[in-house]
């Protein structure tokens, strides 16, 4: 058994003082209790406040080799080219930035993960891990003749994470890189396990220009780097791409639209209207990478019991660090609550994934990791000094 106490501990529900977490060895919440029940030599005594290990729900583990190598800022299409063009590292090497990105995480304070992947590579360290992964195997291509072909790679992918265990699911990638017919063979699939889904979502206005009437900067690579007729892959519908991903996606499982930058404050309300389950995903440093650009997050509080937030992969970030997103959000805009964001970033992403049993809040029974945050300023918003230790 183990008891530790800070100036704060944030439950994800109150902020409470002079009191004191109860574990058992393995950091499952017996009790939470007054610290005058309690003989002060038998605490482990924090300056700063704690709180719920952090879920990631954006990630692209199996991208990290590419930390530092893109240019930051040229927009979404340009970074696709780049990432694309130096997308044939060595297998060690992958495999080896992945091992040192999971510890980078594990000391971030982060529990679980929600990682998007095109291969396996990342499978081994996944089964290894502390950390919870939940693997979306992203299946995309814009040929609507090869979908089977498509479809049956990502399948591959699947097994494999079942023949060790991991928590995996099929997804499409985004609604300019998945044809219709894709689209219906990923929904149809039903060995999902948890059946839920993630998806890129209006990251670039580029991406609403492609569907009103099928030119821009997706044209140009369909039809420049692809080397394909984007007339001939790609229908344009004279919508925006958000009316096109929400015509397939089922209601009844949990699915996160990811970055969302330019989606308006009315797609918004009327899609979570619509999608009782589905979450939106905040990653405003690769946002910043990317486009220079964030969603405004103000508008976001409208529907702020299905917020999540992700890193997104080390391609489009120098950190895989809950903390400095939550800081990134509230350095642009001090209105959002530390107690807030750090609900967004635990227990929000645990519903999510499907995993709030054990992990997203201190309540007892769970075994939810513990984090302290150090350095907060006296209305507990984040100074920039303020940093992550992880406790269990
Ligand atoms: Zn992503």
């Amino acid at each position: 058994m183990k008891k530790y106490s800070a100036d704060k501990i944030f439950t994800g529900k109150e902020m409470l003082e002079k009191s004191v977490l109860i574990t058992d060895d393995a950091g499952k919440i017996l009790a939470i209790d007054s610290i005058e029940h309690h003989d002060r030599s038998s605490i482990q005594f924090f300056e700063g406040v704690l709180c719920p290990g952090f879920v990631n729900a954006h990630c692209h583990i199996e991208l990290s080799y590419m930390r530092n190598r893109i240019t930051r800022r040229t927009g979404l299409v340009q970074f696709v080219k780049d990432l694309l063009t130096i997308r044939n590292e060595k297998l060690e090497t992958v495999l080896d930035e992945i091992e040192i990105a999971n510890q980078e995480m594990i000391r971030n304070g982060i529990v679980a993960v929600g990682d998007i992947s095109n291969d396996d590579h990342s499978l081994i360290t996944k089964q290894k891990s502390k950390i919870y992964y939940h693997t979306f195997i992203e299946t995309y291509g814009f040929k609507p003749e090869n979908a089977a072909q498509y479809f049956s790679n990502a399948k591959n992918v699947f097994y494999k994470a079942k023949e060790l265990n991991l928590a995996a699911s099929i997804t499409p990638h985004a609604p300019y890189s998945v044809p219709p017919v894709l689209m219906n063979l990923i929904y149809g699939w039903k060995e999902n396990h948890p059946e839920i889904f993630s998806i890129h979502n209006q990251e670039t206005e580029a991406e609403t220009k492609f569907f009103f009437d099928g030119s821009g900067d997706f044209k140009n690579l369909i039809d420049d780097f692809f080397k394909l007729n984007s007339a001939e892959v790609f229908q344009p519908t004279g919508k925006r791409s958000i009316d096109y991903l929400i015509e397939f996606l089922p209601k009844e499982n949990n699915a996160l639209f990811v970055h969302n930058t330019f989606t308006t404050a009315d797609e918004l309300k009327k899609t979570s209207e619509n999608f009782p389950n589905l979450f939106w995903c905040a990653c405003p440093k690769a946002n910043l990478y990317i486009e220079n650009r964030l969603p405004d997050y103000n508008c976001w509080l409208q529907v702020k019991d299905r917020i999540c937030i992700g890193t997104d992969s080390l391609a489009s970030n120098n950190s895989l660090s809950i903390l400095d997103e939550m800081k990134t959000i509230q350095s642009k805009f001090p209105d959002i609550k530390t107690e807030t964001l750090i609900n967004w970033a635990t227990i929000n992403g645990a519903k999510f994934l499907e995993i709030e049993k054990q992990f997203g809040s201190i309540e007892i029974g769970k075994q939810p990791g513990i984090n302290l945050i150090t350095e907060l300023n006296n209305d507990h918003s984040f100074s920039e000094r303020s940093a992550i230790r992880k406790i269990i």
